[in-house]
């Protein structure tokens, strides 16, 4: 734990994420021990408290995000070129069983450290490579050697979840590995085909029997569908702790039915975007009255911070409202989804949809995971006009000055504390290594340069140069 017998973040703007979404300036946040201790002004110092002058910066709580592969980060940016079939292929069919034990534990650090250094204080590690139970005990000893807040959503996809759930090791292993203890949370993690034999029926009686929520890829298209909702509903288990990640291409009656249940999304946008699931359903989530949170998928392709989900979030759900109202020749004068909404959603959502209201806010004697956006160095961070904006649009991971999660400081003047980020590179050029050996360097190569569509340059009756950009280029990177 820390040195410190208390951390005295002092005369910041904060956003304590309340019901008014309150923004207090030159105000102080005392943590004593894992806790919100006082939020005020001019707070006294206590007898060797570590104090960070959070002048012209933003204090916030700590980001939740409810979705992520950390197993996969191990392979950053190498499906950037990537639709979802080509990860299906590689991950489900080709290649998720070339993941030994240490190439999962050496994701899942790196993973850890770098939500960290974004400020993203809770992830749901959304593990659906755990083909062994060897594996999930190297899962969460990476998670346990990292000091940050996560739920374990145990997955895996090379085995129906009615068969793996069903193995007395499994369950051997949440009564090894699960204590209860609230830096390590526990979910089960599989999706719903929508066969009418329900074929899922045993995992979710698993889930019941343990009391743990599901998670679950929903509303996914060409994948999951309107036809795996109904038969949750109609089976009893569509529960207010279950999370419906994506959720992008389902009905309107398959979101009344998540509505009427209670239950939340896990809204990727960025991945929505350029992956195919459908498109970010926040506009969906607003008509529904369906609470939201934010997540980040995979670092396959994209990026493991939660300002890039806030921003695309904004962006993508602005602009469906605007292309809707241009083919109805009206013009949006007024943007419905607000800075501050998003936000919320990495934070308050996050801590909403895991059930757990002692996150996600600045509350007095909530659990004190807490960020200090401030940057002296960068032109971005002034004027400090409207926080939410700034948080939202302006803010990058390199911002993040201080973190602190359980009440302990793991980042400080941009520095992760006591992170041993040479490890981790070890540890990943490792799982490249054999990775790439297993794979083959042809295999390697394809897999990360999937075929471009042929694109036609419409004629032009202007045309007049020789020089073409999108439609002639085709690299190959790493070759
Ligand atoms: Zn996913």
């Amino acid at each position: 734990m820390n040195e410190y017998s208390a951390v005295l973040l002092r005369g910041g703007t904060v956003l304590p994420m309340d019901d008014a979404r309150s923004v207090l300036t030159g105000t102080d946040v005392l943590v004593v021990g894992d806790r919100i201790a006082a939020v005020g002004q001019d707070l006294d110092t206590p007898d060797g408290a570590l104090v960070v002058d959070a002048a012209d910066g933003i204090v916030m709580p700590g980001m939740i995000d409810t979705h992520r592969h950390m197993w996969q980060t191990a392979m950053r940016g190498y499906g950037a070129d990537w639709t979802l079939t080509q990860y299906f292929v590689w991950f489900y069919l080709d290649h998720g069983r070339l993941f030994r034990p240490e190439d999962i534990h050496a994701g899942n650090v790196l993973a850890a450290i770098e939500a960290l250094d974004a400020g993203v204080t809770t992830v749901v590690d959304w593990s659906h490579g755990l083909r062994t139970v060897d594996h999930a005990d190297a899962a969460v000893d990476a998670l346990r050697s990292v000091p940050g807040r996560h739920v374990l959503a145990y997955g895996n996809i090379q085995a129906p979840p009615a068969e793996w759930t069903a193995a007395p090791e499994f369950r051997d292993f949440v009564a090894r590995r699960i204590t209860g203890d609230d830096m390590l949370g526990f979910q089960l993690a599989f999706d719903v085909t929508g066969d009418p034999a329900f074929p899922e029926r045993p995992a979710f009686e698993v889930a019941r029997d343990l009391d743990v929520p599901v998670t679950t890829h929903a509303g996914v298209w060409g994948a999951t569908s309107d036809d795996g909702i109904r038969l949750m509903y109609d089976n009893g288990f569509m529960t207010e702790r279950t999370v419906y990640v994506h959720a992008a291409s389902l009905s309107a009656d398959s979101y009344q039915r998540i509505a009427a249940t209670g239950g939340s999304v896990s809204v990727s946008t960025e991945s929505e975007q350029s992956a195919g699931q459908g498109y970010p359903p926040t506009w969906a989530m607003r008509e529904h009255g369906i609470p939201v949170s934010l997540s980040m998928d995979t670092s396959v392709w994209w990026s493991g911070d939660l300002f890039s989900a806030m921003r695309s979030t904004l962006g993508a759900d602005r602009s469906r409202e605007h292309l809707a109202a241009h083919a109805e020749d009206r013009t949006v004068t007024h943007c419905s989804l607000r800075a501050e909404q998003v936000v919320e959603w990495a934070t308050r959502g996050g801590a909403h949809a895991l059930d757990r209201a002692d996150l996600g806010t600045l509350a007095v004697g909530a659990k004190a995971d807490v960020v200090l956006i401030k940057n002296d160095h960068s032109p971005v961070s002034f004027p400090l006009l409207n926080p939410y904006g700034h948080v939202a649009f302006q803010a990058q991971r390199g911002d993040v000055h201080t973190v602190l999660v359980d009440g302990r400081v793991v980042k400080h003047e941009h520095r992760l504390m006591g992170i041993d980020l040479a490890a981790a590179r070890r540890g990943v050029e490792s799982t490249v290594n054999h990775l790439r050996a297993a794979m083959g360097e042809e295999a390697w190569r394809t897999g990360m340069n999937p075929d471009i569509p042929e694109t036609k340059v419409l004629d032009n009756p202007y045309t007049y140069t020789e020089y073409r950009s999108a439609a002639t280029h085709s690299g190959t990177v790493g070759a």
